[in-house]
């Protein structure tokens, strides 16, 4: 059956429909920024590992606002192979929102969510199929040991996980990347989830369908390239995780509230000792004055708290489309709403 499969290129169609019937169909969603050099590399395996699984395969690549000419291969791959095709979006939207745009064109049974630099190793994705086979709607690669990162970042993710899970109620499944496999229902919950602050990995355990994972060995990222998410990337992930996205200004007056605060702590203490040494100028004076700014500046603190929601509730109010397109290959826009529209 995979070789008939793998010899089936353009006539797969009425060749092994019967095959592909009870065997369902698999995409792969790829989002890749500035990737053109590693692209064929990537295919080199993935490939082989996608007719190994005996579906009839497709894949979706998510140009996320390259700048190197990943779009031009891009075009080239869908030209040579209608199997490969791809949507570029219109800027740099990142790649939460870029998987999400994959997922809105992909009608696959199954849908595959891998990075582009192979540090998500297309071999595993047979063994995610078999999970799926048996009847798990979501599969998530699990990394091994995470001895490729930072101790402190090990430590963040997992300190980050128990916030989360305390402050969410929504638990994380642990050790998970975005290395996954999703059954039809999970995409079509995934695609009406309309939120514009998107934390997928948040959202992949929120919906709640049953989930496994599927543990891989994790690559150090090749050539030498440091991971593009940076510390304070990372942190503003974290954030957006757990609450939404960043309004500056509003943040600014929390951060502000913080200040004023410990400075006028640090004035009270000083004040408070000054009057008990010298004794008190002007009678109630001191007292007054600490009061004032404490409490100024822990207005200012729930201010800014309030502000962050408000600034969420804001980004979601204005509706504005999660990305756009800027062109299409091998793929159109016309099924994803009306997967939208009927779930299912
Ligand atoms: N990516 C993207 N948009 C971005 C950043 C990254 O589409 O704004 C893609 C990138 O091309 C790669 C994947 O997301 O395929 C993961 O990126 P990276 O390897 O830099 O991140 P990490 O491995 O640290 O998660
Ligand atoms: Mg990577």
């Amino acid at each position: 059956m995979t070789m008939s499969l793998a010899a089936s290129d353009t006539d797969g169609q009425t060749l092994a429909a019967e095959d592909r019937q009870s065997a369902g169909t698999l995409a792969v969603v790829i989002p890749v920024l500035n990737e053109a050099a590693g692209i064929d590399a990537l295919l080199a395996r993935l490939r082989p590992a996608l007719e190994s699984s005996g579906l009839a395969w497709s894949i979706i690549f998510v140009d996320d606002g390259s700048t190197d000419g990943t779009l031009i291969k891009l075009r080239q791959l869908n030209a040579n192979d209608d199997r490969i095709g791809a949507i570029a979006l219109s800027r740099n939207f990142g790649k939460e929102i870029a998987v999400a745009a994959g997922l809105k064109y992909a009608r696959a049974d199954a849908v595959v969510i891998m990075d582009s630099d192979l540090q998500h190793p297309p071999e595993t994705i047979p063994a995610f199929i078999e999970k799926w086979r048996e009847g798990h709607d979501v599969v998530y690669g699990q990394r091994i040991d995470r001895s490729a990162d930072s101790a402190w970042r090990r430590e963040g993710a997992r300190a980050f996980y128990r916030v989360f899970h305390i402050l969410s109620g929504t638990e994380l499944q642990q050790n998970s990347c975005d290395f996954r496999l999703l059954s039809r229902r999970a995409v079509s919950a995934i695609n009406r989830i309309g939120e514009r602050v998107r934390y997928n990995n948040g959202l992949f355990a929120w919906i709640g369908y049953p989930a496994v994972g599927v543990p891989f060995e994790f690559p150090p990222r090749p050539s030498g390239e440091g991971s593009r998410w940076l510390p304070l990337k990372l942190a503003k992930l974290a954030f957006d995780g757990l609450a939404s996205f960043s309004t500056v200004p509003l943040r600014l007056s929390s951060v502000t509230g913080v200040f004023v605060s410990l400075v006028a702590f640090v004035y009270m203490i000083w004040i408070i000792a000054k009057t008990l040494l010298f004794g008190d100028e002007v009678p109630g004076y001191p007292t007054l004055l600490t009061a004032v700014l404490f409490f100024a500046g822990v207005q200012l603190i729930f201010l800014g708290v309030i502000g962050e929601y408000l600034g969420r509730v804001y980004e979601e109010v204005k509706a504005r489309p999660l990305f756009l397109v800027r062109e299409e290959l091998g793929v159109s826009a016309e099924q994803p709403t009306a997967t939208e529209a009927t779930p299912r």
